[in-house]
């Protein structure tokens, strides 16, 4: 049975969703905005609004310094702890410290000091340019002879699961990978991949920016050893919101932070003059944290919790199944490839069509039609679908416009030069 490619049929599914009231939870300034960017900055929570103001204006303003002792001080582990749930992990795995970059370059160091004798780092092509650019450096930074291996994916779209695999041996310190890819939303196996990186005694590092929010993650159950994760994607935490770090809890006290600071001493009142880790996982943080926007990911996270991640991504699932039936009818035929895995076991929430006019149709559909998606070099349209918010009227009306933009050639008033923000 084919799905029908009309408004009518799209109302329906939404008239079906039992997650739909969660859009009036956000800030929705402008209803006929279509906003398919929620894997890239999520929107802002209604609840997250009033605690900004609440936050300066209350705890800052009339609490002063006393806001430290009443909520601030065990804020990075108490929000942890919340993110623990989404990804399966103990409350006290799991700490919110800096951004993501930050923290990677953490557990790298640290991972690779707990490693000696090893000096292969295995990561593939599909992974955020940043982490491996962390790697770079600290590669130069330790000066111990570390090789980088990046393994090629085999289309672009799949991550290069058996090639890794054989690659991984016993000069191998650390396996580290996004979990989901950032391009084309491909999903590893969590568990095999992990197990595979153990068989041979290497650290895993999942980088779960573009899964966290997006799917259900069991960090515990595949005995992950080290994993970070952005909170202003899927976790709407708002931009520039810090990251959260997760380690296994048997490694705590075994890794070092490399960035020792004073919010990462034990009994730091004290004002000792000499470095001594606190316990767990706290030793991770370097400095005051920055309370503003790390409070304000609260709620987004309460949100997620609340509509339960299972029922999350079976709407995320039914919704890309949907995308996929009307892409096939309307937009193939036109020239669009499909740049994400087709099985949706291997796929996140974010769905990436190719088209030789990408960039062009990218801006067209931004500028005149009131859609935003993004674009990622060359040709990738990325359309992130967030349950929370995202209807299937949204999906109908960005397949239409895009077919619109194609059919009438719209896109040829538009330049081929990249804006620097894509
Ligand atoms: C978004 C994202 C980041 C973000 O890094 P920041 O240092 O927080 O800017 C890192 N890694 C991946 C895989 C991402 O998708």
């Amino acid at each position: 049975m084919t799905t029908p490619a009309t408004l009518s049929y799209a109302i329906e599914l939404d008239r079906q969703d039992t997650l739909a009231h969660f859009r009036e939870r956000f800030v929705i300034d402008d209803p006929d905005l279509i906003y398919m960017d929620g894997n890239s900055l999520g929107r802002l929570p209604r609840a997250t609004e009033q605690l900004a103001t609440e936050l300066v204006r209350q705890q800052w303003g009339a609490r002063l310094i006393r806001g430290w002792g009443e909520s601030w001080f065990s804020a990075p582990e108490r929000i942890g702890a919340k993110i623990a749930q989404l990804i399966g992990a103990e409350p006290d795995e799991v700490i919110m410290t800096d951004s993501t970059s930050v923290a990677l370059f953490k557990l790298i160091v640290a991972a690779l000091r707990a490693q000696q004798g090893r000096n292969r780092i295995l990561s593939d092509d599909m992974n955020f340019p940043s982490d491996l650019y962390i790697i770079q450096g600290i590669i130069e930074l330790l000066d111990k002879g570390h090789r980088l291996e990046v393994v090629p994916s085999p289309d672009g779209i799949h991550g290069p699961a058996a090639e890794i695999r054989a690659h991984l041996d016993e000069q191998t310190a650390l396996l580290t990978l996004s979990h989901a890819a950032f391009k084309s939303g491909y999903v590893y196996a969590m568990k095999e991949m992990t197990e595979a990186a153990h068989a041979v005694g290497a650290l895993v590092l999942w980088d779960l920016s573009h899964a966290v929010g997006a799917m259900p993650i069991q960090v515990r159950e595949a005995n992950v050893d080290l994993a970070v994760g952005c909170t202003y994607k899927y976790l709407n935490g708002g931009p520039g919101s810090p990251a959260f770090l997760y380690i296994r809890r048997d490694l705590q006290e075994r890794l070092n932070n490399p960035i020792t600071g004073w919010m990462g001493q034990r009994n730091l009142f004290d004002f000792s003059l000499d470095y001594q880790p606190a316990e767990g996982i706290r030793h991770f943080i370097t400095s005051s944290p920055p309370i503003i926007s790390l409070s304000l990911v609260e709620p987004g996270v309460d949100l997620l919790l609340e509509a339960g991640m299972e029922k999350l991504r079976a709407k995320s699932l039914q919704q890309s199944a949907y995308l996929l039936e009307l892409w096939r009818q309307e937009l193939e035929p036109l020239g669009f490839s499909l740049k994400s895995p087709l099985d949706e076991k291997y796929r996140g929430s974010h769905i990436s069509l190719g088209h030789p006019e990408a960039l062009r149709i990218d801006q067209a559909l931004i500028h005149e039609f009131n859609v935003i998606p993004d674009f990622r070099a060359p040709d990738n349209i990325r359309l992130g679908l967030t349950p929370l918010y995202t209807s299937f009227r949204d999906i109908y009306h960005t397949v239409m416009r895009l077919k619109q933009i194609v059919v009438e050639k719209v896109y040829e008033n538009y330049s081929l030069e990249a804006p620097i923000i894509t």
